[in-house]
């Protein structure tokens, strides 16, 4: 790995303990509509390059921007699940810099005005849980993408794909309210899954549709202050952030130690080499030279509006997590799990649905279908079975029609097949071997014959029952299914 002298020492823990991270996380999501933010360009991505362009968002003389009601309309849904106070009056605003991906010269987005403010965003690292506060959302258009390999002469000059240009985003900033990198983590995974669940998204890293820029600082711990803060780019995935701040966090630690000062600086992640170089000091930033944009009206959103808007919210992932833990009796670990995305939670309640007990169901969509999806690389909708047809061989094996392990071929059968449960036992003659009437039979006999273990038992001796059950496994031969046996015991000792 390549180190500088300065940063290759490490830092031993009880040193880094004596300081504390403070951090704020810059996002943008990319808003999924269908055009652009102020002219009727398509925003789909992967055309052929500039083939989605138009005099507006080339940034022609002579044109004018018309706002898209839609970005706006995603961009409050992004605001209020994110609990923030949608602004009655918001403005665009012209930020002014020169670079190739930017036709007009300046980009079109909120400076004093935003369209949302006040927001917080629940997250859970080891089980703490803690609100982040969110500054403000807003709306602006992107710019379009440098294309630096992969034509005739990539060798001498850089093309540029105007297909990007005045795609809508959201810029969601957040407060210096994080205080690890673990946490940023958390705090970036938790935001796109609440763009997800509100489908304001599709939130891609690997097509840009979501980038994060990360500010951090170091203070000794129980100091007020804020220290010195920089700002780390090109955070192309959830493990980069976090690698980057830990690297960042034992940078700044390492140059306070030894008696130096950090810089305010912007610095770039390199993944490769492991660690992050300098790209412009803040003495050298920008003067943006913001102004109102003259060419669009304020954005008014009435509370009519804002409230329609707000009654078609979907149940959020934290509400929904909730519901699952209290309604189905599932663990806060299942119920992580089974609202990881929408698609894979209304699936869950389908099975639920069909007549499945909850626990059951979650239990076998976690060992049986999540693990066969991802070994064949499928999403939930292309499940080759259906929410119905597990609750089918879920009843089966919680009837004792079918052992738990025979449920496990028959499901195995069933994801390469398609075909039903039933159909599946019946043909392979897979149903138990023992009856439930047998079983009970078996157990009125062990009964009747151990009469003072059933006065023990009903007397509260617990441990007397597993006697029972041994009996009764003992008289089927082992070939009983236990909880079958489990079931039908207690039913006839209460
Ligand atoms: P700038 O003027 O450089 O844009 P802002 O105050 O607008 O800085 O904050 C930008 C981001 O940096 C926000 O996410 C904010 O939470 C975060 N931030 C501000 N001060 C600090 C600090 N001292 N340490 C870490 N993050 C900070
Ligand atoms: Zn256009
Ligand atoms: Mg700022």
């Amino acid at each position: 790995m390549a180190k500088s002298a300065s940063e290759a020492v490490a830092i031993p823990p009880e040193v880094l303990a004596k300081y504390e991270p403070v951090i704020g996380l810059e996002v943008h999501v990319q808003l999924l509509t269908k055009t652009k933010i102020f002219c009727g360009c398509s925003t789909r991505f992967g055309d052929p390059p500039n083939s989605n362009v138009c005099p507006v968002c080339l940034g022609l003389p002579g044109t004018l921007p018309v706002l898209n009601k839609r970005a706006v309309e995603m961009a409050m849904r992004a605001a209020l699940a994110l609990n923030c106070t949608v602004q009655e009056r918001s403005r665009f605003a012209r930020k002014n810099y020169f670079y190739p991906d930017l036709p007009k010269g300046y980009q079109i987005s909120q400076y004093e005005l935003p369209l949302a403010t006040g927001g917080w965003l629940e997250i859970e690292v080891g089980g703490a849980k803690k609100r982040v506060g969110i500054t403000r959302l807003h709306l602006e258009e992107d710019a379009a993408k440098n294309l630096h390999e992969g034509f005739a002469h990539s060798a001498e000059k850089a093309y540029i794909d105007y297909n990007r240009c005045g795609t809508p985003l959201s810029e969601i900033v957040s407060e210096p309210d994080i205080r690890s990198s673990e946490e940023a983590y958390a705090y970036l995974t938790t935001l796109r899954q609440i763009m997800l669940y509100t489908g304001v998204s599709d939130c891609n890293m690997e097509e840009g549709s979501l980038r994060c820029d990360a500010n951090v600082s170091v203070r000794l711990r129980g100091s007020k202050e804020f220290g010195t803060k920089v700002e780390v780019k090109n955070l192309n995935s959830f493990r980069y952030l976090q690698k980057a701040l830990e690297y960042e966090i034992e940078r700044h630690i390492g140059v306070l130690e030894s008696g130096g000062r950090l810089s305010q600086e912007t610095r770039l992640w390199n993944q490769a080499e492991g660690h992050t170089v300098s790209m412009r000091s803040k003495e050298r930033a920008h003067d943006y030279r913001y102004f109102p944009e003259p060419d669009l009206l304020p954005v008014h959103i009435s509370a009519a509006w804002r409230e329609e808007v707000r009654r078609t919210l979907p149940e959020l992932p934290a509400a929904k997590r909730a519901r699952f833990i209290s309604t189905y009796g599932i663990t806060p670990y299942d119920a992580e799990v089974l609202t990881a995305t929408r698609a894979l939670a209304d699936y869950f309640e389908s099975v639920v649905r069909a007549g499945a007990p909850g626990k059951a169901a979650a239990n076998w969509m976690q060992t049986e279908l999540l693990r066969r999806l991802k070994d064949s690389a499928k999403e939930i909708a292309e499940s080759p079975v259906s929410p119905a047809a597990l609750a089918d061989l879920v009843k089966l094996v919680e009837s004792s029609q079918i052992t738990g392990a025979i449920g496990k071929k028959v499901f195995a059968t069933m994801f390469e097949s398609g075909r039903a449960a039933s159909e599946i036992v019946a043909a392979e003659g897979l149903a138990a071997q023992v009856g439930e009437n047998t079983i009970e039979q078996a157990a009125r006999d062990v009964i009747e014959k151990n009469p003072g273990n059933v006065t023990k038992f009903k007397a509260g001796n617990e441990g007397v029952f597993q006697f029972f059950v041994g009996q009764v496994m003992r008289a089927t031969h082992g070939q009983a299914n236990p909880q079958a046996v489990n079931n039908i015991l207690r039913k006839l000792l209460s």
